[in-house]
């Protein structure tokens, strides 16, 4: 006779929006309030379907270069960050800007012009072709090179091993960074780190949690775009710590009922930029299928807000007054 397994789900915490998206995706909802219809967006606000699509309902234009807004209208930089370029050329076109970029991203940035005014060689850890990976590189072309694969780090030269730093992006897996940091430091044993983590408290707590409940997971659900990287790298490192399965949903519908097949517990979880709404469908799907029992995985609690972009601020206060 064969027993099923006890269904149960584990509900990491933290998990879904962190202190950056939340203040990107203000600031445009505000912007469409203040200025009205159409706001231009360079590149996705931020990495979810779901908040894009909803923001376009609204009025937003998402365009890939700043070429595509028209002269002197308003747009709105994504949270990845853009390069120093990317402001020149919306300065050329007259275009009104409002800059969301996470200021953890900023922090990057300022590292990277820094050692780049110190004439260091910058060791970039991250993924090419990220928008965020080449809004950082854009601050200090002439001295970033991007480490991206352990082949990159085995093939990288610098000008002189005494003047490397290494930076990363704020979303990589944070156990596969390090392996890229030993394999570099290496080579070059008297590389320095970044003045602060570079990658940022809401990857590595949502890394965190999902460590904490993957080895009692058959199956782990991360809610998430497939262009999101730390949605990404959650279900990478569900599996590396020890779930069954994991796959990656935008919506609860794509869930294939065959990944229930024989499965107790399910691990769920969402990447930084994904609504809790879409948590919340999830979670109402398993419990029409018996996942009614939720226990929540606390591994962290997050206080952390940011302001809105100054430049937004300024003109609310002014309407405000008016
Ligand atoms: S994931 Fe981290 S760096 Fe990216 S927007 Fe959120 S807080 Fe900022």
């Amino acid at each position: 006779m064969t027993t099923s397994k006890p269904k149960r789900v584990l509900l990491a915490n933290p998990r879904g929006y962190c202190a950056g998206v939340d203040r990107a995706v203000i600031t445009v909802e505000k912007a469409l309030e203040t200025y009205g219809a159409p706001v231009y967006v360079r590149k996705e606000i931020v990495h979810n379907k779901y908040v894009v699509e909803t923001l376009r309902d609204r009025g937003a234009i998402f365009v890939d270069e700043t070429d595509e807004v028209p002269e002197g209208a308003l747009v709105v930089f994504s949270a990845h960050g853009v390069s120093p370029a990317v402001h020149e050329q919306a300065a050329n076109r007259n275009l009104r800007t409002i800059d969301a970029t996470c200021p953890l991203v900023t922090k990057v940035h300022n590292e990277a012009r820094r050692f780049a005014r110190d004439d260091y060689d910058i060791l970039l850890i991250g993924h090419e072709g990220h928008e965020e990976v080449e809004g950082t590189a854009g601050e200090a072309p002439d001295h970033v090179q991007l480490v991206d694969t352990a082949e990159d780090a085995a093939k990288v030269e610098v000008r002189d091993p005494s003047k490397v730093v290494w930076l990363s992006q704020t979303t990589l897996s944070v156990d596969e960074t390090m392996v890229r940091v030993k394999q570099l430091r290496e080579r070059f044993p008297e590389m320095q780190d970044p003045p602060s983590d570079d990658i940022c408290y809401a990857t590595s707590n949502r890394q965190v949690a999902v460590k904490t409940m993957a080895p009692d997971c058959d199956l782990v659900l991360v809610v998430g775009s497939k262009n999101s990287s730390n949605s990404v790298r959650l279900v990478e490192v569900a599996l590396q710590y020890g779930a069954k399965a994991a796959y990656l949903v935008d919506y609860a519908k794509e869930v294939d009922e065959s990944w229930l097949d024989g499965v107790g517990t399910i691990g769920v979880t969402s990447g930084a930029s994904v609504p809790d709404i879409l948590v919340m469908d999830l979670l109402a799907m398993l419990e029409k299928r018996g996942w009614d029992d939720v226990e929540l995985v606390t591994t962290a609690n997050e206080r952390i807000t940011f302001q809105l972009p100054r430049e937004l601020k300024r003109d609310l206060q002014q309407v405000a007054n008016s």
